[in-house]
């Protein structure tokens, strides 16, 4: 099956740009960053300590993720699309992806997503250690100032109050965790196709992918 990798960091346009290309070219999405989330928001809601890394894999090998084409998520059936946005699942989620063993089972579970399927999958290290053999590869990259203010007015549709500034540190926190640590790090290497949008719009950047993938 065909995998067409996407990484980058928050607030790039992963999201929006990958559900287009999959949704053009027929593929099934995947949002790893939302598989993530899930497990931070049943950590929260089991009370389980960000660090109790035992309880928080086990946690995973027991939910059932599941992942509509139109970016919805459901955790145990649940539609938690909403929830898994919320400032504090996104405070302690990278925390919870640098436990090693947790991402050994989200490999496992996010390679089965292309057993049977084409996938478009988007994350962090999807180009480097979830599929390094992709059919393609994609860094997608915009400016820190760019994504924050990104990442700000989509809040302000959500009715979620927070200053540009505030999300600027935060979005820059998370780029900082995401790139420094030991496993399954964002980084760029050779065989990405680099991708700079913060001067484009998300068709031009979806025009570009189409034009590459050539299908
Ligand atoms: O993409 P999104 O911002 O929703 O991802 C949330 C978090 O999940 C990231 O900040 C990162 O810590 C983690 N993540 C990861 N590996 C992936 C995708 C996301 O560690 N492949």
């Amino acid at each position: 099956m065909k995998v067409i990798a996407i990484d980058g960091p928050s607030g790039a346009g992963k999201g929006t740009i990958a559900k287009k290309v999959a949704s053009i070219l027929n593929y099934t999405y995947i949002d790893t960053g939302a598989m993530y989330r899930c497990v931070s928001l049943k950590s929260l809601r089991n009370n389980i300590s960000e660090s109790d890394e035992e309880s928080i894999t086990n946690l995973l090998k027991e939910m059932n993720i599941e992942l509509s084409n139109d970016g919805k998520v459901y955790l145990d059936n649940e539609d938690v699309s909403e929830e898994i946005r919320t400032v504090e699942v996104t405070r302690r989620v990278s925390k919870i992806s640098s436990i090693i063993e947790l991402r050994k089972v989200m490999k496992i579970k996010q390679r089965e997503f292309a057993n049977n399927n084409n996938v478009v999958m988007e994350g962090r290290d999807i180009t480097t250690e979830v599929f390094p053999n992709a059919d393609y590869k994609f860094y997608l990259d915009a400016s820190v100032e760019e994504r924050a203010k990104r990442r700000y007015l989509q809040n302000k549709e959500k009715n979620i109050s927070i200053s540009l500034e505030e999300v600027k540190k935060m979005i820059e926190e998370r780029d900082y965790d995401d790139m420094h640590r030991p496993v399954g790090s964002l980084t760029r290497t050779e065989d990405q196709i680099y991708i700079d949008s913060s001067d484009k719009s998300i068709d031009e950047v979806v025009k570009i992918i189409i034009d590459i993938v050539g299908e």
